[in-house]
């Protein structure tokens, strides 16, 4: 049954379209990419290496110039922003996970999970509260304390998923997010980041190799020659 006061898609694309020229050839990745994804939906994107994962997750994180189409986040049209006004929607809505942590190597796990909460103009004591609950939720309680390099690639990326959740994005964009970790630790985190997606209500879209786990996502949409299907 549809919902008469739905809310606005968290990302609308349509027509999604980026092209890359290099040495005087010319490669279409992405060649009309359509999608939308709902409040609290979590939506896994699979497709081989080189399919346009990336360079669609970097497009609806507002990352990149050079698309064409329409790309809408959270109802507002990202493609005639000024720059201040697309990291502000950024800022305002979205997360994002990386293959590789990308944490703050001097600081430690609260700290990476507090300072983007300071830069949202949350109080530290706010921003501590929160980044706590996260890194308890997610097993890290005897960790606060500890910088990335005293923690394990499966701690690291637990951080990440705490920094990514901390500002209660509406969605989640995670780029093959447990790539870089051993098959058991990888399906461990995937899971906990599933779990604690859901718990947060955020909405995700999760580029991953791992079919099995897509599969326990409520969507699987695949890169195929340039679009989705
Ligand atoms: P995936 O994440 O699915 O592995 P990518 O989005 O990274 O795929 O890349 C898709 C294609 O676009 C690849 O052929 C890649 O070489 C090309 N590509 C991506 N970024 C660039 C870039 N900045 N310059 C040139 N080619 C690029
Ligand atoms: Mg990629």
């Amino acid at each position: 049954m549809s919902d008469p006061v739905a809310k606005n898609p968290v990302v609308r694309l349509r027509d999604l379209r980026r092209s890359f020229s290099q040495g005087g050839v010319t490669i279409d990745v992405l060649r009309g990419v359509n999608l939308e994804i709902r409040p609290g939906e979590i939506v896994a994107l699979l497709g081989p290496s080189g399919s346009g994962k990336s360079t669609m997750l970097q497009a609806i994180g507002l990352l990149e110039g050079g698309f064409s189409g329409l790309i809408e986040i959270a109802g507002t049209n990202a493609s005639q922003l000024s720059g201040d006004d697309r990291t502000a929607l950024r800022r305002d809505h979205l997360g994002f996970v990386y293959q590789f942590h990308h944490l703050l190597p001097d600081f430690n796990a609260i700290e990476n999970v507090v300072l983007p909460q300071m830069v949202a103009g949350k109080t530290r004591g706010e921003a501590e509260t929160r980044a706590a609950e996260l890194l308890t939720a997610l097993g890290l309680a005897k960790r606060l304390d500890h910088r990335p390099s005293q923690l394990s690639g499966g701690e690291q990326q637990r951080v990440a998923v705490a920094r990514a959740l901390a500002n209660r994005p509406e969605m989640v964009l995670a780029d093959e997010p447990t790539g870089n970790l051993d098959e058991a630790t990888a399906d461990r985190v995937l899971e906990e980041f599933l779990k604690l997606v859901r718990g947060e209500g955020s909405a995700a879209l999760i580029a991953t190799h791992n079919e099995r786990l897509a599969l326990r996502m409520d969507r699987v949409v695949r890169l195929h020659e340039g679009v989705l299907e």
